[in-house]
């Protein structure tokens, strides 16, 4: 079976759910995409950025202090390596290669806690493109830090005043900006969302990292691992790293999404709380109220805090080939602490919900190899922590 299929179905999943304006644009996308996708050249010249630009191959780590501590074998494939912090500038990087071979002048693209956006201003530096970014005022506001970096690298920040003026108001104002002005612009969507090619697409730029860690774990243990681990907010990191491993049964695929406060009202699971739905032009499942309203997410690590996720994934969760988990915003501050105090290693608070799975995983998977995407490093969120801890602490002395 081909993932997806020609109309961007994974099983039930995806689609193209856009008015005829949108459609056109996409059309256009996936006809290059293809195109490229064949072309040694263009393979050639992203590899070498991601080699000479971004910093790949990043390395495999086997955590030794954590893989005691834990009574499981545990590898860390460190994305938090790459140039800009994250996994992100893998998907931006392939994406402006993109528009540079469809001849476009101009990049837009969403953000909402700002990471996606600082990979896409990176890029359009680099290679020469205008950039405009949409940000919702309320994230503007929060992430002012990520905002002053993106004008620093020469991008304009435009704030969205919209709906809750958050992630996904920036998105539907990037798609009414691109019908206006396609003919030079390419949107460059940030994970693996949206309506078909974009999670193919993304999935496909990302999928580095789960085709690098497949021949480093080959080469460390001559075995494939038990256990693959990832966070999930759109769901990009962790399909990059599953998705090479998809064949491979043997390899049980973990997501782990963001429970917030651990309330069922208030968090970010979209896969393990949500209900199928259509948003943002893909068939996927959504965090909604009873009514059918998306509803807003929390969480306490920027990349995880919304209502969506990747196609994929519902497809990868009904048919039983990824199981998901969650992790709240107190365990995710275990795990950041965790492997900054036993590995000298600081994670972003996403990639925390991946290591904070790691204990409970440790329960029932005793001496078992597990590969975790670190999928990015935790400077950009010491600031938060930082915050939490006081707060924990003013509560414990009340
Ligand atoms: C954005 C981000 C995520 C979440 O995005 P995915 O598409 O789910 O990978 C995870 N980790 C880090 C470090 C991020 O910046």
């Amino acid at each position: 079976m081909k993932l997806p299929d020609n109309r961007g179905y994974f099983g039930e999943f995806g689609g193209k759910f856009v008015p005829e304006t949108i459609s056109y644009c996409l059309e256009e996308v996936e006809r290059v995409y293809h195109k490229q996708k064949k072309s040694k050249v263009f393979k050639k010249e992203l590899d070498f950025y991601l080699k000479e630009y971004a910093g790949r191959p990043t390395l495999l780590y086997y955590a030794e202090n954590l893989s005691k501590y834990l009574g499981m074998k545990v590898y860390l494939k460190r994305e938090d390596l790459l140039h800009t912090g994250a996994h992100k500038i893998n998907n931006a990087l392939g994406q402006g290669l993109l528009a540079k071979a469809m001849g476009k002048k101009r990049i837009i693209a969403e953000t909402g806690a700002g990471q996606h956006g600082v990979a896409v201003a990176t890029v359009c530096s680099l290679l020469g493109f205008k950039c405009d970014i949409f940000m919702g005022q309320e994230d503007i506001e929060r992430q002012s830090m990520n905002v002053f970096r993106m004008k620093v690298l020469g991008a304009k920040v435009i704030p969205v005043t919209t709906g809750s003026c958050t992630l996904k108001d920036a998105c539907n104002e990037a798609f009414r900006d691109w019908v206006t002005n396609v003919s030079d612009t390419h949107y460059l969507l940030g994970s693996c969302l949206g309506p078909h090619p974009y999670p193919l697409i993304v999935r496909d730029f990302q999928s580095v990292i789960g085709k690098e860690a497949r021949v480093q774990i080959l080469k460390k243990e001559r075995r494939l691992p038990d256990y693959l681990v990832a966070c999930v907010g759109g769901g990009s990191n962790a399909i990059g790293l599953f998705y090479p491993f998809y064949k491979d049964k043997k390899v049980k695929l973990i997501g782990v999404e963001a429970a917030g406060f651990g309330l069922q009202s208030y968090n970010a699971a979209t896969l393990v709380k949500g209900k199928i739905g259509v948003f943002q032009g893909t068939m996927s499942y959504v965090l909604q109220d009873s009514q059918g309203q998306i509803k807003n997410a929390h969480s306490i690590a920027p990349g995880l805090d919304y209502p969506g996720v990747g196609p994929e994934h519902s497809f990868y969760k009904d048919t039983k080939r990824a199981v998901y988990g969650t992790v709240t915003d107190k365990e995710a501050i275990e795990g950041f602490k965790m492997l900054s105090e036993l590995e000298g290693i600081i994670p972003a608070l996403e990639s925390s919900h991946a290591i904070a799975y790691l204990r409970k995983l440790s329960k029932k998977a005793k001496n078992r190899l597990v590969l975790v995407c670190l999928s990015g490093r935790g400077d950009k969120d010491l600031d938060i922590v930082r915050q939490a801890q006081i707060s924990a602490d003013t509560k414990k002395r009340r």
